[in-house]
């Protein structure tokens, strides 16, 4: 292939809706050798829909637990919120006006938590109410069916009370994007290392991952936003040991919507930012991808490659 300089590799990139920081971020795009994607809104759609919705435990019924879960989620951002936002609202509750939310609180890689009335209430995943100590108190069937959820591939989460338990949960189901698997076959087939990085259940992460033909050892789950920097921070170790002395740059890109993401946007070598995602993983990135599609990474590392044969 012809090679290329910066100004015309960047003005390519940029007429395809990718925004590359410069020449020298062009420049490494060329020498990617480990692709790290998170799931939710990378891989997938980060659109999901409501699958199933129960009360459990006979304090609240099936709609009141929807309308619980919608003020809870109405001040939170990620994907999963405006679903149940909008499930509420499909089936006519509109958000209680009179409902007094205080002390509303992100918990990062787990769910939120707030007061309403004056009551402590969570909504999150396993893991949450595990740490709470409210999981191991839910009965055998209704952890069944949740474990049947998470089997099937779905996005399980619960509604619970300070000093009360668990008294609702409900399962999302995300898509996985269109082309996903044709890019994370192609990169394969160019012999980059390809991770998925998720802080959803292990059902859900493998689902996706078979989706989009990843091998299972390649995935990790139910990680914290801490944690998936941890992973980031092993895999940069071992791309730098295998790179001997004189053998090429082997540099790691992770791919993200920016929910949660910004620490790993800013360790990866070059942390690539979906267009559709927040605004704070924008600034981090080095690579944005207006339109969020995933054929685009493909076009940069091509044009990356040319690049570097005009500099060598
Ligand atoms: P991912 O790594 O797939 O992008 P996140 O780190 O954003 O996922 O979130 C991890 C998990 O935490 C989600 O799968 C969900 O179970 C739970 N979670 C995060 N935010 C919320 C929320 N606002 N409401 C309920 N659950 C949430
Ligand atoms: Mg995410």
């Amino acid at each position: 292939s012809t090679p290329v300089t910066y100004a015309a590799g960047l003005a390519a990139t940029a007429q395809k809706g990718i925004i590359v920081k410069g020449g020298a971020k062009l420049e490494a795009l060329g020498s990617v050798k480990t692709v790290v994607f998170d799931k939710t809104g990378t891989l997938t759609e980060g659109k999901f829909h409501l699958t199933h919705l129960d009360a459990v435990g006979g304090m609240k019924d099936r709609r009141e637990v929807l309308s619980l879960l919608s003020t809870m989620e109405a001040p939170s951002s990620h994907p999963l919120a405006a679903t149940l936002v909008n499930a509420a609202k499909a089936e006519g509750i509109e958000q209680s006006a009179n409902a007094q939310v205080a002390d509303h609180t992100i918990l990062h890689g787990e769910g939120v938590q707030a007061m309403v009335n004056g009551e402590q209430v969570y909504v999150g995943n396993v893991r949450l109410f595990e740490r709470l100590g409210m999981y191991d108190a839910l009965n055998v069937v209704d952890r069944r069916r949740a474990e049947s959820w998470n089997e099937e591939g779905g996005t399980v989460g619960f509604l619970g009370l300070d000093g009360v338990g668990i008294v609702g949960m409900f399962c999302v189901s995300d898509v996985v994007r269109s082309e996903a698997a044709s890019v994370v076959g192609s990169l394969m087939k160019d012999e980059v290392k390809v991770l998925m990085l998720t802080g959803d259940g292990e059902g859900a992460a493998i689902s996706v991952a078979e989706k989009v033909g990843l091998p299972l050892w390649n995935v990790k789950s139910r990680l914290t936003p801490d944690a998936k920097f941890h992973c980031i921070a092993s895999e940069l170790g071992l791309s730098k040991r295998s790179g001997g002395l004189f053998s090429k740059k082997e540099l790691l890109m992770f791919v993200g919507d920016g929910v949660n993401d910004a620490p790993a946007l800013s360790l990866a070598d070059i942390g690539v930012a979906m267009g559709e995602g927040a605004a704070l993983a924008m600034e981090m990135s080095d690579v944005t991808l207006m339109d969020s599609k995933l054929d685009k990474l493909l076009f940069s590392i091509q044009m990356g490659t040319k690049v570097v044969m005009t500099v060598q």
